[in-house]
């Protein structure tokens, strides 16, 4: 399925006919997060434009392409799977190997990110929404009444009046930047390659961890059909003077594993922010944020896609009726943003366990770590409760029966048990 984007730029005329509004709501950003609220939306009558500064949807991307089961079940895109990925080869920076997964089990799904960010665009059109591509809000003005939005279109600079904004317009949000929203908590950074001739495993993904190479972090490698994503992610807290290629290259050449990589040809490459921590503040009179835009990615593997599905899953019914009502002043927003506290209590659990388990961790500790996860009876218990989307069940598990995890973890793990 592809998108006739010429077609869907020849803008559909403003119907002056709807109580004033020229949409209920518009949507900045035709990314998935973007593309799946539309749907949602629409499906319960409410009217939504999408505007997108690309020509293209799912152009440029930024992103390892892991969508977890259940995400793929809101969307049912099998259609866009590169390869199911069940298990994984985790080494520490020594190279104590934990191989966890069994083919029995689909633990995630490496997807073609462009198609699948068409896709779900695509079934917010065939809901109903209307999307218009290369094209910008450039002002934007909030009253008690509307929201005026300045858009700039190829045919020109354009007015839209609605009941609401939604920014789901990814990591440097400018709706979030405009309604001085806030910042996430923290903000990592990303770089990855795609490559052929990488050697690994089909259905596993490889993670490296090691202080020259992804510090406080994972480096991974993705198995994505015919290529494989190569990529690390961290914080300039943790890499001063470095970049992500430094550790890159570092990881591919010269690391402990380098004759994995010796035939590898970059087809590719992308460098992002993966934003973590949920915003203090998702929303204010007549607006609201998701997806990357309000921090949503989860700190423990980076991934935005499910967790962006989710928050909309969470709001939504409230979040219709409150537009049905035209009832979008900040106090009522705050109710429905209110219905995240959970998900942030549970993103700061993850975060807590990530830095008692990794980013806190320097080399020595970490082979400690991996000494005991490698152990059999430890894989075993990841193997039947670790989850990928929700890590907390497993670490906590871990905290509360492994005794050598108590001294290792120290602070943090208070913020994991108690928070
Ligand atoms: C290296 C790396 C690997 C990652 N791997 C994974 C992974 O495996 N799995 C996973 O779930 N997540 C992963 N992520 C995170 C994931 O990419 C994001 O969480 C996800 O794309 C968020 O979706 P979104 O729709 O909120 O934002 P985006 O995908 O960023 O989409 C935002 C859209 O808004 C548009 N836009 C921006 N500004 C404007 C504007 N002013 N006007 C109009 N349009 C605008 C953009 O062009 C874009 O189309 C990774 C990120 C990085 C950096």
């Amino acid at each position: 399925m592809r998108l006739e984007l010429e077609d869907i730029n020849k803008a559909r005329p403003l119907n002056s006919d709807m109580n004033d509004y020229d949409y209920d709501v518009v949507i900045v950003g035709a990314g998935p997060v973007g593309g799946y609220l539309s749907r949602r939306l629409t499906e319960n009558g409410i009217t939504v434009l999408i505007l997108e500064e690309h020509a293209e949807i799912g152009r440029p991307f930024q992103c390892a392409g892991l969508i977890n089961p259940k995400a793929m079940s809101l969307v049912q895109l099998e259609n866009t799977v590169l390869t199911p990925i069940w298990g994984a080869r985790i080494y520490s920076p020594e190279g104590t190997l934990v191989e966890i997964g069994h083919e029995d089990k689909i633990r995630t799904w490496s997807v073609c990110r462009k198609l699948f960010d068409e896709a779900v665009v695509m079934q917010g059109i065939e809901s109903g929404a209307e999307l218009w591509v290369s094209s910008k809000p450039i002002k934007l003005e909030i009253t008690n009444e509307a929201v005026e939005l300045e858009i700039r279109t190829p045919e020109g600079t354009k007015n839209v009046r609605s009941k609401m904004i939604c920014g789901a317009d990814g990591a440097h949000s400018w709706v979030r930047r405009t309604l001085r929203l806030g910042r996430p908590k923290e903000t990592m950074i990303g770089m990855q390659i795609e490559v052929t001739g990488y050697q690994g495993v089909e259905g596993k993904l490889d993670m490296y961890t090691g202080s020259n190479i992804s510090p406080g972090f994972f480096a991974w490698a993705i198995p994505s059909g015919e290529t494989t994503r190569i990529g690390v992610w961290s914080q300039t807290k943790y890499i001063g003077d470095e970049s992500c290629e430094d550790l890159l290259i570092k990881l591919m050449k010269t690391g402990k594993w380098s004759h994995r990589f010796k035939d590898c040809k970059e087809v590719g490459r992308f460098v992002g922010s993966v934003p973590s921590g949920i915003l203090k503040k998702t929303t204010s009179r007549r607006a609201a944020l998701f997806g990357d835009a309000a921090g949503i990615c989860k700190p423990t593997t980076g991934g935005g896609i499910g967790p962006g599905f989710s928050h909309i899953d969470l709001i939504i019914e409230d979040l219709v009726e409150s537009i049905n009502k035209n009832i979008l002043d900040s106090k009522e927003l705050k109710n429905i943003d209110k219905k995240l506290d959970k998900m942030r209590k549970s993103q700061n659990r993850a975060r807590g366990l990530r830095d008692a388990f990794l980013s806190q961790s320097d080399d020595k500790e970490l082979e400690e770590i991996f000494k005991i996860w490698a152990k059999p009876e430890v894989i075993s218990m990841i193997n039947e409760v670790g989850e990928i989307e929700n890590p907390i069940p497993l670490g906590t598990k871990m905290l509360k029966e492994i005794p050598e995890f108590r001294k290792l973890a120290g602070k943090a793990i208070r913020s994991v048990l108690w928070s």
